[in-house]
């Protein structure tokens, strides 16, 4: 059989963009595919778009995808506005406060995925094997596991997967409004339900919109059980027509939210990346964005290694995790406590997060350092 210098294990983006990076380095790569679709959340094709940040958006770059990708495909933010549960709090950001071009990037997965497919097929080092192909996989001298959250490898490591699940669940679909987006992302923070709408260029132009809608898992249950008028109505009361009339343009998915830690992230010939290793609620959109920070920084510990250093050596790899620990911890904390704090229907906790929303409105250096932690910069 042959003998490759790393397997990486699961095709989604973390795992070819993963691929991509050591293949550019000479290495010979394996990226093992499967097509469950798993990770599209039940939906034909995944209707999700991920609000992208610097960090990501330049490795696209790099890897020559960002530039292939087409226009509609990705749609820059320039302005973000937060509310909370009580009238008057919410929060506001724009570029032109934070000296930046945009806050984030909006970008369509299943686009984004496909153009993934494209460059991993035709890139130089590197082979793609069918998920199934032989009992052991390829063999490698590292091997890197990009599963997702539900990484079947990481289980037969016997790694520890700590899991609090939230009992919600966040239903994804796009939209087309009446009313221009105006590269305005909007989020409603309430209890028990928190709601983003961020703005997309397709399947109308400068109109549409994708919705993240993070509800307990009764209530999810019952807006996918309705029908499309009444969802539509749904909508219109939760955002009190902000966004103008809205009017659904693709089927609804919903995926369980959790948040998760593995333990550890790598061993002897092993290491864990994206999903596989971590997972947070996506109130912030933040988890593709630690998962592509992870491959940059494991690139980069591969690349600047010691020539005498095995691929898999485990002092190696834990360089790269003891690098991605800290921020991955500290999104962790930030987006659940966000969370705990939005789900109490306590009176006076809905008057202290409402009152610290509108607080941290007028502290401009907090507000900065708040985005620059978005922005990944
Ligand atoms: C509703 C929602 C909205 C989100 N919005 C954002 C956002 O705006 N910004 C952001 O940064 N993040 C966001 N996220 C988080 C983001 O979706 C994930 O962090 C990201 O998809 C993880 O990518 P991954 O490649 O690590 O895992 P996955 O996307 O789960 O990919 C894993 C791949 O591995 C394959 N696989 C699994 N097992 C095997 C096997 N044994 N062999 C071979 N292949 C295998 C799977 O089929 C899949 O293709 C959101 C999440 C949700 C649920």
């Amino acid at each position: 059989m042959e003998r490759f210098d790393v397997c990486v294990r699961g095709a989604g983006i973390v795992g070819s963009c993963l691929a991509l990076s050591l293949a550019r380095q000479g290495l010979q790569v394996a990226l093992v595919s499967d097509a469950s679709g798993a990770a599209r959340g039940g939906a034909a094709e995944d209707v999700r778009a991920y609000a992208l940040n610097a960090v990501s958006v330049g490795l696209l770059k790099r890897l020559k995808v960002w530039d292939a990708l087409p226009e509609h495909a990705a749609t820059a933010v320039h302005d973000m506005h937060v509310e909370g549960d009580a009238a008057g709090a919410s929060l506001d950001f724009s570029a032109w406060e934070q000296c930046v071009g945009e806050l984030a990037w909006i970008v369509d997965a299943a686009v984004l995925e496909r153009q993934l497919a494209d460059a991993t097929r035709f890139a130089p080092h590197l082979s793609i094997v069918a998920s199934g192909t032989g009992a052991e996989g390829p063999q490698a001298a590292l091997t890197a596991l990009c599963e997702g959250k539900a990484s079947a490898s990481r289980s037969a490591l016997g790694v520890r997967w700590e899991r609090h699940d939230y009992g919600h669940r966040a239903i994804a679909t796009r939209l087309v409004s009446d009313r221009p987006h105006l590269n305005r992302a909007r989020q409603w923070f309430r209890a028990p339900d928190v709601l983003a709408l961020l703005p997309l260029d397709a399947p109308e132009p400068g109109r549409s919109y994708a919705l993240v809608w993070s509800l307990p898992d009764q209530n999810a249950d019952a807006m996918l059980a309705l029908a499309e008028a009444d969802f539509e109505q749904a909508l219109a009361d939760a955002t009190g027509g902000a966004c103008g009339a809205l009017h659904l343009a693709a089927e609804r998915a919903a995926w369980p939210l959790a948040i998760a830690n593995a333990e550890p992230w790598c061993g002897n010939g092993w290491v864990l990346v994206g999903d596989a290793a971590h997972m947070v609620h996506p109130l912030s959109g933040q988890g593709l964005n630690l998962g592509l920070a992870d491959v940059v920084a494991l690139a980069r510990v591969i690349e600047e290694r010691e020539s005498w250093r095995a691929l898999g050596d485990e002092k190696l790899l834990r360089r790269y995790a003891r690098e991605r620990a800290a921020p991955t911890w500290a999104m962790g904390r930030v987006t659940d406590g966000l969370l705990r704090l939005f789900s109490s229907p306590g009176r006076g906790t809905q008057e202290l997060r409402n009152r610290g929303l509108t607080l941290v409105n007028h502290l401009a250096p907090l507000k900065r350092w708040l985005a620059s932690r978005a922005l990944g910069s």
